[in-house]
C-alpha cells in the first residue's frame, strides 16, 4: 500500500518490528500476478517466482489423479507461479525504497485510536505518533483489525483446523516432488499441498484437525507415493515443522474506523484453500492505484473519498472469494464415505466445475 501511495506521489512511513527471515512460499495466481504487474513489478518479480505448469488434485488413499489443470495452455491461467515469502517481501520493499517516498520506523504498534480527525498511534517505546491516516496491514491478528472491528482478542477466536508447514531442500527431495506442479492431495479429514519454489526448495503444507500431532502428520504423509522419504524427513526435522492455527475470522462490514483503514489479512483474512490471501493483498494495492488514477487524484487531495470507495470496492470483491475458500476447505476436510463421494465427484464433473471456478477467479 505504501508503494501504491508513493506511485500517487503520497509519502508514508511503514511502522514494523524488525522482520525475521521469512520461510516458505505462496502461490501467486494470475490475478495476483496481474496486480504485481500493475504495481510495475512484473519483471523484477520473475527473479523470485517459479512458473508452475500444472495444478493437480490427487487422492491420498488411492493415488488417483482426480483433476488436472494445465497452467500453460491458456492465457487466463497464466502465469501461475510460486514465490518465496522472503522474495515477495524483498521485492516490495526494494520497490518502495526506490520511490524515495517511503520511510521505515522499526517499532511495533501497541495502541491505535482516532482523535481530532487524525490517527493516533502508540508505539512499543511509548512514543505517540499522530498521522493523517493509518493503513493497518498488520495481519489477521493485528491491533488495527481489533480496533476497526472491535473484535475479540485472538486468544478468544476459535479454530478447528491447523496448517503444518515445512520447507524441504530440493537437494534431498526425490526429483518427482520438485516437478513444476502445484499438488493438492486429498485425504480423510485432511489434505496436503506441495509445490517447488524458485530457491530450489519444496513448500509443503498439511491442513489437519486442531488436535493433530506430528505423529498424525507422519501418518498422513505415509500415504503419499513418496511417503517413505516424507515420513523419514519429518521425523528427523520435527523441530522445523511449524504449526499454524487456521482461525475462523468474521468478515467485516467495513474496513474503516475513523482515520484507520485496513488492508490485506487485517481487512479480509481468508482460509488458504484457494491460495488467494497474499494475492488479494497485492490486489488491494493495485486497486488503490487504479482507483486514484480513475478519480484523477493529486497528492494534496483529501484521501477520504479514495479510501471510502476503495474499502467498499474491496469488501465487495473479496466476499465471494472468501466464501469459496471456506467452501473449498469444507470439501477438502470431508472424511469417510463422504470423502470417497467427493473424490468420485471430483474425478467426474467436479474437475470441470473447479477449473471453471478457478479460471473466473483468476481472470478477475
Ligand atoms: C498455510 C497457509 C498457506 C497460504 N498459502 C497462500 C498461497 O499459496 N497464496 C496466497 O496468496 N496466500 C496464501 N496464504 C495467505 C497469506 O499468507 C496471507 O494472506 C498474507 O500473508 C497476508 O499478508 P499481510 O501482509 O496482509 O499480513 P501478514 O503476512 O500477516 O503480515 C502482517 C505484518 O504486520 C506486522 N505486525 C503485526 N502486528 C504489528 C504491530 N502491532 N505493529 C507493527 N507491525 C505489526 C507483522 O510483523 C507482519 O509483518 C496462506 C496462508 C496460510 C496460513
Amino acid at each position: 500500500m505504501a508503494l501504491a501511495l508513493a506511485q500517487m506521489g503520497i509519502a508514508s512511513t511503514i511502522i514494523a518490528p524488525k522482520a525475521p527471515t521469512l520461510t516458505g512460499g505462496v502461490q501467486i495466481a494470475p490475478n495476483g500476478w496481474a496486480a504485481l504487474e500493475k504495481l510495475g513489478l512484473g519483471k523484477d518479480a520473475q527473479d523470485h517466482a517459479l512458473a508452475l505448469s500444472m495444478m493437480r488434485v490427487l487422492s491420498l488413499n488411492t493415488g488417483y489423479n482426480l483433476v488436472q489443470i494445465p497452467l500453460n495452455d491458456r492465457s487466463r491461467r497464466q502465469p501461475y507461479t510460486s514465490m518465496t515469502r522472503q522474495g515477495l517481501h524483498d521485492l516490495l520493499k526494494k520497490a518502495a525504497q526506490k520511490t524515495k517516498k517511503v520511510t521505515w520506523k522499526n517499532a511495533a504498534i501497541t495502541g491505535v485510536t482516532s482523535k481530532d480527525n487524525h490517527a493516533q498511534i502508540t508505539l512499543d517505546d511509548g512514543k505517540v505518533i499522530t498521522a493523517d491516516w493509518l493503513i493497518g496491514g498488520d495481519g489477521s491478528h493485528g491491533i488495527c483489525r481489533q480496533y476497526v472491528a472491535a473484535e475479540a482478542s485472538p486468544a478468544e477466536q476459535s479454530f478447528t483446523r491447523q496448517a503444518f508447514r515445512l520447507v524441504i531442500s530440493g537437494k534431498v527431495c526425490p526429483p518427482t516432488l520438485m516437478g513444476k506442479a502445484s499438488n493438492l492431495w486429498l485425504g480423510d479429514g485432511c489434505h496436503m499441498v506441495h509445490y517447488p519454489l524458485a530457491d530450489g526448495t519444496l513448500n509443503l503444507v498439511a491442513v489437519m484437525p486442531k488436535a493433530a500431532t506430528i505423529d498424525d502428520l507422519i501418518h498422513l504423509t505415509r500415504q503419499h507415493p513418496q511417503g517413505a522419504f516424507l515420513t523419514a524427513y519429518i521425523r528427523d526435522h520435527a523441530h522445523d515443522v511449524y504449526s499454524q492455527p487456521l482461525y475462523q475470522h468474521q468478515s467485516l462490514d467495513a474496513f474503516q474506523r475513523g482515520k484507520v483503514i485496513l488492508c490485506g489479512d487485517a481487512a479480509h483474512p481468508m482460509p488458504p484453500h484457494l491460495a488467494q490471501g497474499a494475492g488479494q493483498s497485492l490486489i488491494d494495492a493495485a486497486h488503490m492505484m487504479a482507483l486514484a488514477q480513475s478519480l484523477n487524484m493529486s497528492p494534496d487531495d483529501d484521501l477520504q473519498v479514495l479510501f471510502t470507495r476503495w474499502a467498499a470496492d474491496r469488501n465487495r470483491q473479496v466476499k465471494s472469494i472468501r466464501r469459496n475458500a471456506e467452501r473449498a476447505g469444507a470439501i477438502f476436510a470431508l472424511d469417510g464415505p463422504l470423502a470417497k463421494l467427493r473424490n468420485f465427484g471430483m474425478a467426474s464433473i467436479g474437475g470441470k466445475l473447479l477449473t471453471d471456478q478457478l479460471e473466473s477467479l483468476w481472470a478477475e
